[in-house]
């Protein structure tokens, strides 16, 4: 059996003894493993990561199964090249592998697609270095300089440090570590070569929980013992304490040495959060999220897959590390629509979390105080369990929600904030409390336009306008970031200083604050002004320590902080969200609305909230005026019954995009010309994308409906196959879409 295609370097497969054959997964957009040969006395088995040839490149991959090859598409033995190396991680959990399966077909990825985001970090794989450290040893140096009193300085305490951090530590150069290294003052000491991780410690007392709290935590502790799926909806008013039962199943999950995945929206914002973790528990749990750098991500990546990460919090990638053994997930603020994904595999975290935990077997918690309408009816329905926080702690009470009507209001030019909501300022900052004005919007201004010919700058790659961010002295695009200095004259018409600034951002709404508030030490938060999580950190410390007592953010502040002396929350323009055809605007305007209304009064003294409004008598305004959520999530509710939509129907998005219009039209239509005709299955377009143009490439939108119940994900899947696609042109699936644009 001559293999005459493997290159001298690879070791050739026994030819005497039969051949195993293995299927390898490839983390690349591939349908189907490839099928590799095993030589005898190599002990592959399914689950192991290991390198394989393909093409010229050796490419890391995952043993997906064992067996005979599969008649249709098959190499044929003699033609098969050897598995390269196993390598030296433990083997990807069989509920991982199952997990990456199911994954891609409820989205319709390529399980290769959906396998690569479980093997994100391709460092982790490759065998740990040990790591090269030193310390003091000997005596100092006989001849003492600056630079090398630092160096002792910065070991002073017994320390090991790599040569790089030492460093940077001291100031110098790595060659005066190496230079003490040649006197004998420091020496050479190999640092483990994996992250020790702090193990939590479930004996230490947490807080004293109220009665409410106490029942909810026994039943969460009764969902860890029973050790099967279960999904329960942790329901509790802003400032119930929702984490300090939760942080009670964790602590029984922990107890039977299994581990935990907390999923959040937005991990840079997790400061307050950590610091309760560690007082509970006594150590830091693992955060994963995109600003991890390589080392760290590496590090993390191996600690998980070796069981000794015991509790990760992360954003909604951390639900595809490689746990050994995950016991209980929890998904805090679970309404959050940051846990959809919408570039690459498109699938909602809070979803695909319920589906682990089902192919698991282990309880999962959702938590939020707004949740969203699918888990309502889900809890309706009994498909979950719901345990309910109605009050907040100690004495504090929900804050009381007020409208400000715009339309009675005389605003002048460049002024946003009403009379109304001034004098409630100005009492709140007089009484020593914090003011927090929310404006969902970052930038100084969403449109600039020219006076003399009505001209609006817009982004050549985008429909989208271009947004003035003065502080940068730029406009800029926030979908492709095309940007470009604040022009004087105007593009189209040439005229000199026509330009004007449309509407608030933040920025904008400073300007206004600063004339108002001159004195008032403020600070302004959005994601493009607070850079990294160790600034957000800081951020929130300040507002937390009331260092600061005017804040002006984005929905960054809105989220699950804690700041006992907030009192006032002003909403510039609490419409923002309802424009628009999303079929959740309503539902996710309350919920942003409600949340951030939640930041005021959460301790002693008693908060308030101001909505500026055009509309105070649309069914939102009126249902945060009047507290009552229940009556308006079950008009929701009704409303998407009567149309079939989710979650009483499903919904998949077909995105065609592409640079040249044409073809895109062209794969468009013959896109409708085949959808399915089935009875019960509607299908919508084809139509221009609201968002026609997006980082270049012309957009067009297919939405396909059909009844709960329905594997839409096939449906769409076997629609799409049914299409010739030209290369250039990309269908993306959208599986229970979110963004409709
Ligand atoms: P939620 O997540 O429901 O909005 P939190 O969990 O943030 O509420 O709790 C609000 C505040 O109350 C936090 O500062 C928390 O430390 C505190 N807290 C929670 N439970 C208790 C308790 N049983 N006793 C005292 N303080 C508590
Ligand atoms: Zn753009």
């Amino acid at each position: 059996m001559a293999a005459s295609h493997t290159s001298e370097a690879e070791p050739e497969l026994d030819d005497i003894a039969p051949i195993r054959r293995v299927h390898v997964l490839l983390p690349l957009p591939l349908g189907t493993p490839y099928d590799y040969g095993v030589s005898p006395g190599n002990a592959v088995t399914v689950g192991d990561f290991v390198t394989v040839p393909l093409g010229k490149r050796a490419v890391n991959g995952v043993v997906w199964g064992e067996g005979p090859a599969d008649p249709n598409n098959a190499v044929a033995d003699s033609r098969l090249r050897p598995i390269a190396e196993r390598l030296d991680v433990p083997p990807m959990a069989d509920v991982t592998r199952r997990f990456v399966t199911w994954l891609a077909d409820y989205t319709c990825a390529s399980p290769g697609a959906a396998l690569r985001m479980t093997m994100s970090v391709r460092a982790a794989l490759e065998a740990p270095r040990p790591r090269l450290a030193y310390a003091l040893a000997g005596p100092p140096p006989k001849r003492m300089t600056g630079a090398r009193a630092r160096v002792l300085e910065v070991l002073a305490e017994g320390l090991s440090l790599p040569a790089a951090t030492i460093a940077e530590l001291a100031a110098v150069s790595s060659g005066v570590v190496r230079g003490l290294v040649r006197q004998g003052t420091l020496r050479e000491v190999q640092l483990p070569a994996e992250m020790a991780v702090p193990e939590p410690d479930i004996h230490r007392q947490g807080a004293t929980l109220n009665e409410d709290q106490d029942q909810a935590a026994a039943e969460l502790r009764r969902k860890v013992e029973a050790g099967v799926y279960s999904a329960t909806l942790l329901d509790g008013v802003t400032g119930a304490g929702k984490t300090e039962v939760y942080l009670e199943a964790i602590a029984a999950t922990l107890g039977q040495g299994r581990q935990v995945l907390v999923l959040v929206p937005e991990i840079g914002l997790t400061a307050q959060w950590l610091e309760r973790f560690e007082n509970r528990f006594g150590a830091l749990p693992l955060a994963w999220h995109s600003d991890l750098g390589t080392a760290r991500r590496r590090l993390t990546w191996r600690a998980v897959a070796q069981g000794r990460a015991r509790v990760v919090v992360g954003a909604r990638s951390a639900l595809f590390l490689p746990y050994s053994d995950l016991g209980l997930i929890v998904v805090d603020e679970e309404h959050d629509s940051a846990f959809k994904q919408e570039d690459g595999v498109i699938y909602h975290a809070r979803d695909m979390a319920v589906l682990r935990a089902s192919l698991g077997e282990i309880p999962i918690v959702l938590v939020s105080a707004t949740p969203s309408l699918e888990s309502l009816v889900n809890v309706e329905v009994g498909r979950y369990g719901a345990l309910h926080l109605p009050n907040r702690i100690g004495t504090a009470e929900l804050p009381k929600i007020e409208a400000v009507d715009m339309r009675a209001e005389a605003l002048s030019e460049s002024r946003w904030i009403s009379e109304n909501l001034i004098t409630a300022m100005k009492e709140t900052l007089a009484r020593g409390e914090q003011v927090l004005l929310f404006l969902n919007r970052r930038g100084y201004a969403p449109l600039t336009l020219c006076r003399a010919c009505g001209h609006r700058l817009q982004c050549p790659n985008c429909t989208a306008w271009l947004v003035e961010h003065r502080f940068h002295g730029r406009l800029q695009c926030h979908h492709c970031g095309y940007n470009l200095y604040r022009p004087d004259t105007c593009p189209e018409c040439e005229a000199e200083d026509s330009l004007v600034a449309v509407g608030p951002g933040v920025e904008r709404l400073g300007e206004d604050v600063d004339k108002i508030f001159p004195d008032v030490p403020r600070m302004l938060i959005a994601s493009d002004t607070v850079r990294g999580p160790e600034a957000a950190a800081e951020a929130i410390r300040m507002i937390a320590a009331g260092e600061v007592a005017l804040i002006i953010g984005t929905q960054i502040v809105a989220k699950g902080h804690h700041f006992p002396l907030l009192t006032l929350v002003g909403v510039i323009d609490a419409d923002l969200g309802l424009q628009g055809g999303d079929l959740r605007a309503a539902e996710r305007t309350y919920q942003v609305l409600h949340q951030v209304a939640g930041r005021s009064g959460r301790a002693q003294r008693p908060g308030r909230a101001m909505l500026q409004t055009y509309m105070p008598e649309h069914p939102v305004m009126e249902a945060l005026i009047s507290g009552d959520r229940d009556s308006f999530m079950a008009r929701e509710r009704e409303a998407r019954r009567a149309q079939g939509l989710p979650p009483f129907g499903r919904l998949v998005a077909l995105i065609i995009s592409g640079r040249e219009e044409a073809q895109v039209i062209e794969v468009a239509r013959d896109l409708g010309r085949m959808a399915p005709r089935q009875r019960d299955v509607e299908v919508l377009g084809p139509a221009p994308a609201p968002m026609s143009l997006l980082r270049g490439r012309f957009r067009h939108r297919l939405l396909l409906k059909c009844p709960r119940g329905t594997n839409a994900s096939v449906l769409a899947r076997a629609w799409v196959d049914q299409v010739d696609i030209p290369n250039q042109v990309r269908v993306a699936i959208d599986v229970d879409p979110y963004s409709f644009l």
